[in-house]
């Protein structure tokens, strides 16, 4: 498989152990979550769905930032304390990306993770690579850029843009381009209860260190893969890396992997702008399957544009394939019951046979899963056909079923799908009696026996081929 390495910046053979590790950057819990924030979650979640098909074993990280200054400042406002807050938004959270099928993770957070950031901090500090600016309330602790030497790298940023990047002068660092590792408390720090003692006095972490500090006690430096969105890269992943790299000697993450945003009209989602799409206005709208559906629509390193029309071609695109897969299934079931002879044709497992081929190629190609999608409804529209044409063999069915359903699930989809089941011979005998009055055009009875189906959970459905049922 290839990815892009936003370190190298080109496409890269992916050469993994059979543990991989991974890190994404998770959200910082002051508000709800945006769709944006869902793409990463799906993006990187199919990563690894993908990679555990692949028969890897996924070690799979994902922070929580629950102390910031966003989340101090609507503590402050709300009269709560950052825990309150940052609790609430991470619940909330958990309960959105669950309906998208994103698997569980090891959720660390900032807040259970202090004393290894404290050390970390002093570590930086004693090898000259951070610095302590003392305060009347505390110091803080800045990171000094220059004694990095390839600071930049992963952003590809040169020195000159960096200076301009950070436009806010200050006169307590050495260099503009110098982060905070470590804040002494402000006045609404301590009315947010956000603050933790320190060798250097009252304070909290800085945002980036948090990032080295629970990747290296979760993953261990080196680990294999870094996840994120693409406004990451600068200032925040810059500043990781440039963190475990002092403090370990080793270039700390071996593929760093960048998601590109979700547009609203053409541009970025931000507070400033008010177009901010939260997950769960999407939910209430549309199923969590469809959306990950959207999501996984365009190709994780171009921009994803969201639009009701988008919503709506999904929404069609999903049901096709969700309607395909339960109709070989209903075919199998028809056979199984005896409701109907199984034939000759292998046809549809040829079509499965190449649908694998031109997925796992799509997948092996940078994650493409438009290029994947676009191989299950080819596959889709041949199976459709076949099925009406033609009498397949059971296995050739099978195969074909495992197959679609195995691929989805590398999207996310379909996992609690529930398959149409075999009937019982007292049910066979009802369903064989209603083709009789049928054929007689006996309707009353027909329908009669369609009902007693119905209260049974089988909702009975005529094709040219005889009676197919599926769940109610
Ligand atoms: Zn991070």
């Amino acid at each position: 498989m290839k990815v892009y390495n936003t370190l190298t910046k080109q496409k890269e053979e992916l050469k993994l152990e059979r543990t991989v590790r991974m890190y994404v950057c998770g959200i910082t819990a002051y508000d709800y979550s945006h769709i944006g924030h869902a793409r990463c979650a799906v993006v990187f979640d199919t990563l690894r769905r993908y990679l555990e098909y692949k028969g890897h074993s996924v070690r799979y990280v994902q922070n929580f930032t629950d102390v910031d200054d966003k989340i101090v400042k609507r503590a402050v406002q709300e009269g709560k304390s950052f825990k309150e807050i940052s609790d609430y938004f991470i619940s909330a959270y958990l309960e959105d990306i669950k309906k998208l099928n994103v698997k569980e993770s090891i959720n660390p957070r900032v807040t259970e993770n202090i004393d290894e950031i404290i050390s970390a901090v002093s570590k930086l500090v004693e090898k000259g690579y951070a610095y302590v600016v003392e305060g009347e309330n505390g110091s803080d602790i800045y990171f000094h850029v220059p004694a990095l030497e390839s600071y930049g790298k992963l952003s590809g940023m040169s020195l000159e843009e960096l200076n301009r990047h950070r436009i806010e002068p200050d006169p307590r660092k050495k260099d503009v381009k110098d982060f905070a590792l470590w804040k002494a408390a402000k006045e609404e720090d301590v009315r947010a209860k956000a603050v933790f003692d320190s060798p250097w006095g009252k304070g909290r972490p800085g945002w980036h260190i948090e990032c080295s500090v629970m990747a290296s006690k979760y993953l261990g430096i080196p680990f294999d893969i870094h996840g994120g969105g693409k406004d990451l890269i600068f200032p925040h992943h810059e500043n990781e890396r440039a963190q475990s790299l002092a403090l370990t000697g080793v270039e700390p993450v071996r593929y760093w992997i960048h998601n590109d945003f979700v547009r609203i009209r053409g541009e970025k989602m931000s507070k400033s702008l008010g177009n901010i799409v939260r997950i769960r206005d999407v939910l209430s709208k549309y199923e969590g399957e469809v959306l990950r559906y959207f999501l996984l629509s365009a190709h994780y390193r171009t921009a994803l544009d969201f639009s009701e029309e988008a919503m709506e071609k999904c929404k069609r695109a999903y049901e096709y394939l969700k309607n395909t897969l339960e109709a070989i299934d209903m075919e199998i079931a028809a056979i199984k019951s005896g409701i109907y002879s199984a034939g000759e044709s292998n046809e549809i497992a040829e079509e499965a046979r190449k649908l694998e081929r031109d997925f796992l190629a799509a997948m092996d190609d940078d994650l493409n899963t438009p290029v994947a999608f676009a191989a299950l409804h080819t596959f889709a529209n041949s199976a459709n056909r076949i099925l009406k044409e033609s009498n397949s063999s059971l296995p050739s069915l099978e195969f074909a079923f495992e197959t679609m359903k195995g691929l989805c699930s590398i999207l996310g989809l379909f996992d609690s799908y529930r398959r149409v089941p075999v009937l019982s011979k007292e049910l066979v005998e009802l369903v064989k009696e209603r083709e009789i009055y049928r054929k007689e055009r006996n309707f009353e009875k027909a329908d009669r026996i369609r009902d007693r189906l119905r209260e049974k959970g089988y909702r009975l459905i005529d094709t040219p081929k005889g009676t197919r049922w599926r769940l109610v």
